[in-house]
């Protein structure tokens, strides 16, 4: 029986999956991503690393580890993040370690980062899967980040302008979700996490076992 050559077989791919989550602020990332991960327990969020202060409610560790500039800049150095941006004024970064152990546990992992962050993943990951949310008009962008009301209003504004150039990357996704009903953009959100367990790359990586007694290479 002749063996077809698959090109991808080649690739390293880790028995857990890659997603990121990308979106201007407020879009409904984050709830979309919160009630994904309470609905489904096989995917992770990984916790970043910034410089900007925690906001009210905030807890160092759970949203974010909450770092100075010098102690950023000194974990960039020492190679210890996948990838890294200065958003809206703060240093932002994903942990390269954390990520890579998860994955080779057959844990999936999300990234909630932005566009400058996807790129590079995109270069070191090619399997990482984009997922772009965006808000279903421009008012109703600017009525939730007015309403969440955590931030002071030349912050709103600059997030707003800042939103524009964000979603002018949408394009460089690979999926494209518009949150107008939560329970319909969540219902997609799982959507693309479950068709992306299903490609042959991940499901070779999670079934190798499988895979060889069935001849499949
Ligand atoms: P916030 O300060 O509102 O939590 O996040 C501001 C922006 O930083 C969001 O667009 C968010 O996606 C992005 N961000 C959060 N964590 C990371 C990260 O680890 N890397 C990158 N590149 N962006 C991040």
């Amino acid at each position: 029986m002749s063996q077809g050559i698959h090109s991808s077989a080649a690739e390293m791919h880790y028995p857990g999956n890659l997603f990121m989550v990308v979106a201007p602020s407020g879009a409904g990332k984050s709830s979309l991503v919160n009630a994904l991960l309470a609905q489904d327990a096989h995917i992770r969020l990984s916790v970043s690393y910034t410089t900007r202060a925690p906001r009210p409610g905030e807890t160092d560790g759970v949203q974010y580890h909450f770092v100075s500039v010098d102690e950023f800049m000194a974990a960039r150095d020492r190679g210890e993040f996948l990838e890294w941006a200065e958003v809206h004024g703060n240093y932002y970064a994903t942990s390269r370690v954390w990520i890579e152990q998860q994955m080779a546990a057959g844990t999936d992992v999300l990234l909630e980062i932005d566009w400058q962050g996807a790129q590079q993943v995109h270069k070191q990951f090619a399997n990482a899967v984009e997922i772009f949310i965006l808000p279903p008009s421009l008012t109703a962008l600017e009525e939730r980040l007015k309403k969440r009301g955590q931030d002071a209003d030349n912050v709103i504004t600059r997030r707003l302008l800042a939103a524009g150039s964000e979603m002018a990357h949408a394009p460089e996704a690979d999926y494209v979700i518009i949150n107008e009903v939560f329970d319909t953009a969540l219902q997609q959100l799982r959507g693309v996490v479950e068709a992306t367990r299903l490609r042959v790359d991940s499901q070779r990586a999670r079934h190798t076992q499988l895979f060889s007694e069935l001849g499949i290479h």
